[in-house]
């Protein structure tokens, strides 16, 4: 009795996405639910990606209402609702991050709120991404699918809108870093330490020193940072991102320096 083999190889499955999947699949199948055939050996996470559902945007697999594991093989007539991930999302580590060269604006205005943002330059190629995002344990956040598609990588995150400001609101509702405004030096990530007017002597212009009593310094590039000197739009994404996102309870905004 093999009439039914074919079949039996070669599992149909009923698939839906949730709503916020629905952009990475191919538009033929981006309404509500699809079927697909798969080869019987493939996991659903396989089957998942192949459909070009970056997995690093994927939360709960169910299966007829129970949740599976990525490795999960589908039988025939299974049914799949595949959902995004929920936020904020949990990281086996402390929220930081490393940009790739398309998010220089988002870099620099996670780093404004405090945010570890490390941020690549253009030679550097998707390998190397991902090597660094495992090694330093980083959430590589790119609009690249292909990258997000890495196995090295620690984790990922696929930045939704072209528009920097979106895109914060997207990160800090996604992975709820605790927001320190005024710590980390814009240009190059470093933390910010208290400066002295005596020991920044002849690096301020005139007006600068003695205007403002209030300076901080970056440990790593020796960038100089002076309260009143934030133009009104740094003072804007600041106020905004607090207002809707922090600072969280477990975050100690005395420890901002500015
Ligand atoms: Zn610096």
């Amino acid at each position: 009795m093999r009439w039914h083999a074919g079949l039996v190889d070669r599992p149909e499955i009923g698939i839906s996405f949730a709503p916020e999947l629905r952009l990475f699949v191919a538009s033929p199948r981006r309404e509500g639910r699809t079927t697909v055939r798969t080869d019987g050996a493939s996991t659903l996470g396989h089957v998942v990606e192949s459909l070009g559902v970056p997995l690093t945007e994927v939360g709960a697999l169910l299966v007829g209402g129970r949740p599976v594991p990525d490795a999960h093989v589908p039988a025939d007539g299974d049914e799949v609702a595949v959902h995004g991930v929920t936020r904020p999302q949990q990281l086996a580590g402390p929220p930081r991050f490393l940009l790739d060269i398309h998010l220089g604006t988002l870099t620099r205005r996670l780093r404004l709120l405090g945010i570890d943002a490390a941020y690549e330059n253009p030679d550097v190629g998707d390998a190397a991404l991902a090597a660094r995002s495992a090694a330093e344990q980083r959430v590589m956040l790119t609009r690249d699918r292909g990258l997000l598609r890495r196995r090295e990588l620690w984790a990922g995150g696929y930045v939704y809108s072209h528009r920097p400001a979106e895109q914060l609101r997207d990160v800090l509702s996604r992975f709820a870093p605790p927001i320190v405004p005024w710590s980390r030096c814009t240009s190059c990530n470093g933390l910010l330490h208290h400066a002295t007017k005596a020991s920044l002597h002849g690096r301020l212009r005139d007006g600068t020193e003695h205007s403002y009593d209030v300076f901080a310094e970056c440990a790593d590039c020796g960038q100089v940072y002076w309260r009143g000197a934030h133009h009104a739009s740094l003072n804007a994404v600041v106020e905004a991102a607090l207002h809707e996102f922090g600072p969280s309870s477990a975050n100690n905004p005395s420890t901002s320096l500015m």
